[in-house]
């Protein structure tokens, strides 16, 4: 559904993304392995154009978007992205959170963004709090709500940056089981984490990142247990 095809990006003189090519297929889990400083956050960035790109392609289902004339904020809302740190909108309560791109982007009328945004926040478990502020939840319950306000855009594509690095442990786990449960149902997602465990069990295919490039990439079984590149090897043994 996505397609890159060396695809860098220069911050000044540092060479964030040397040479990317890679493909998100359509209902599958990518994620992205890599030390701190890799380029992950910037890849991510650049797929939903938050980043421009220096040079290269982004296909979407076909068409480089990065050519003159796309529709780029259409391209913008087939991706929905979740932040490490949840991103909420502080003066709204976690109903309007849900339901106000919905009337503003996709002018939905408001009755019908409530129902889409409930159905949502039920899938996440958090229909019980649609009159809380976000000051007022847990971290684990402000990114089950940032996810819920994801869906309720409809995208093809999911974006995570690293969604459980900003948690307290006891929380980690709802909402990588939230996430989990959401690749179920076919979702297509790229997901940034630093959570082995969970990008095994997740993931259809893995990419590890090393200093703007992809090192390796593969099928999880065989990332994890038999990684090929020395780079690979020593970065498992170090989190492990
Ligand atoms: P982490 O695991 O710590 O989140 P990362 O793999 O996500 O790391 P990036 O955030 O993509 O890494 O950063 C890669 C490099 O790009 C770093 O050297 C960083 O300083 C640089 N960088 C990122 N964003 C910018 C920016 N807006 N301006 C200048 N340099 C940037
Ligand atoms: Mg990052």
């Amino acid at each position: 559904i996505i397609e890159l095809k060396h695809l860098k990006k220069n911050f000044g003189e540092n060479e964030v993304l040397k040479d990317i090519s890679t493909t998100v297929n359509k209902g599958q889990v990518l994620t992205i392995i890599g030390s701190s400083g890799s380029g992950k956050s910037t890849l991510l960035r650049c797929i939903n154009l938050l980043e421009k790109p220096t040079d290269g392609q982004i296909l979407y289902k076909g068409e480089n978007v990065l050519q003159k004339g796309y529709k780029l904020p259409e391209y913008r809302t087939h991706l929905g992205m979740v932040f490490q740190s949840f991103n909420l909108f502080a003066n709204m309560d976690v109903l309007e959170n849900c339901t106000t791109g919905q009337t503003t982007v996709l002018k939905r009328k408001p009755e019908e963004a409530k129902e889409i945004a409930l159905k949502h926040l039920k899938n996440v478990g958090m229909d019980q709090f649609v009159s809380a502020k976000p000051a007022q939840l847990s971290g684990g319950q402000m990114q089950r709500v940032a996810i819920a306000r994801a869906l309720c855009m409809n995208p093809d594509v999911l974006l995570f940056d690293e969604p459980t690095s900003a948690l307290d442990p006891e929380m980690i786990g709802e909402v990588l089981k939230t996430i989990q449960d959401l690749a179920e149902t076919g979702l297509t997602m790229v997901i940034v984490t630093h959570e082995m465990s969970f990008a095994r069990d997740v993931s259809d295919r893995v990419i590890f990142m090393d200093q703007g490039l992809i090192a390796e990439e593969g099928e999880p079984t065989e990332l994890f247990d038999h990684p090929k590149e020395a780079r690979t090897q020593e970065f498992l043994k170090r989190i492990r």
